[in-house]
């Protein structure tokens, strides 16, 4: 029966259209990869600066692999970790302009840790209805009030603190929206964390290396500076290795430290990875031109396409999505562009909200304008011949 059961729901998710499979891979990430042998234009990852297979960046984590080895043995407090992790957490908090910043092995791992070290049963978590699922669940591991605002809606932010007696408060969002691409309203946020004595965690995952000067993430684009911001950064997306960071006032980054369980009970990540971002940093910062293309390749696919209601949503950033509606159009229109050799993934709930499956276009500094206007056109057929005007 409890076999049965299995097969059924995974019937039902095949019937609704919303059963995921994986692809595989046969070359390095990049805008040109290799999937079941066959070469496909990817607009997919979110190795937005194209730092994933770059060399420098691969030699740094061979070099690390040589002097280190490949594994840490045990957790950052039980064995410590190598002098490598200790100098990238130094220059990650240079770079980002905070006082402090502890190293975590993935950014799921990150806001898990940060959000249930900073709030528990007794304090209140306002959360942005669009916030990414890592987020969600350490809302829900703290076991504190939670207050989930409509996406952006910076009256019902400020109402809910009003009425709120909690003893800690922490507004958690994230910095660029992972499946719209939009930027939080940090400036109006922060205000109110000043107003109502309030942390602001910001999960930049998408911003950082992308946005603001330097790549300094979404709360510089915005000239933020405030003790009262947890930045979290992750090392996966635009710095092309793997990782993230928490970072912000230093009692705070010491109390994730000391309290976090996804940092003290899970094995520190491999010292040829913290090298790898290492090398990546001085990327991000140096090679302003891959931002520049970002830009410009935006505001190509942009000229391109329509905007607004059956095209793309606004976003300034290299996400980029065109929102079909249901499921199904989403998973058709997908399948379209990889009849034409154009990777896009449908992102369908849960991981969007019901009834806003869309593809996600994700740029690359890597890709070339004829790549972009390549699958400008891929979309503008697939929509014709009905694909996705029928959402
Ligand atoms: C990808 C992502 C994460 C998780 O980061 P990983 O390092 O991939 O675990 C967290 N928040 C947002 C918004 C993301 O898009």
């Amino acid at each position: 029966m409890i076999f049965h059961r299995l097969a059924q729901q995974l019937a039902e998710l095949e019937r609704r259209g919303l059963r995921r499979s994986r692809l595989v891979r046969q070359s390095p990430q990049g805008p040109r990869i290799v999937v079941d042998g066959k070469e496909v234009l990817a607009f997919c990852s979110n190795d937005y600066l194209g730092l994933a297979n770059h060399p420098r960046i691969v030699q740094a984590a061979i070099e690390a692999a040589s002097r280190y080895g490949v594994g840490e043995g045990a957790s950052h407090l039980l064995s410590g970790h190598s002098a490598v992790h200790e100098r990238l957490e130094a220059k990650l908090a240079e770079f980002v302009q905070m006082p402090r910043a502890l190293l975590f092995s993935t950014g799921y791992q990150a806001n898990l840790g940060a959000v249930t070290a900073l709030a528990g049963p007794e304090d209140a978590i306002f959360s942005d209805a669009l916030n990414h699922a890592s987020l969600i669940d350490g809302v829900r591991l703290s076991r504190a009030r939670v207050v989930r605002y409509p996406h952006a809606d910076l009256g019902s932010l400020s109402g809910a603190l009003a009425e709120s007696d909690a003893r800690t408060k922490l507004i958690v969002t994230d910095g660029v929206f992972s499946m719209d691409g939009d930027i939080a309203p940090l400036p109006a946020v922060l205000d109110l964390c000043e107003r109502h004595d309030a942390w602001l965690l910001v999960d930049d995952a998408h911003g950082f290396g992308v946005i603001g000067p330097e790549g300094r993430g979404t709360p510089a684009h915005f000239d933020l500076r405030s003790p009262r911001v947890v930045y979290v950064g992750t090392l996966g997306k635009a710095a092309g290795v793997a990782g993230a960071f928490v970072s912000g006032a230093a009692e705070m980054v010491e109390t994730v430290l000391q309290r976090a369980r996804t940092y003290i009970y899970t094995t520190a990540a491999p010292a040829m990875l913290a090298a790898a971002v290492e090398a990546s940093l001085e990327l991000i910062r140096e090679d302003e031109w891959r931002r520049e293309r970002l830009r410009k390749l935006i505001a190509v696919l942009r000229g391109e396409m329509r905007e607004g209601e059956r095209g793309l949503a606004p976003s300034d950033t290299p996400i980029q999505p065109l929102v079909l509606g249901a499921s199904s159009e989403a998973v058709r229109a997908s399948a379209a562009l990889r009849e034409r050799g154009i990777l896009v993934p449908a992102i369908r709930p849960p991981t969007v909200p019901e009834g806003t499956a869309r593809l996600r276009i994700s740029l690359s500094a890597a890709h070339s304008e004829q790549e972009v206007l390549r699958l400008a056109a891929a979309l503008h057929e697939v929509c014709r011949s009905g694909v996705a005007t029928q959402a």
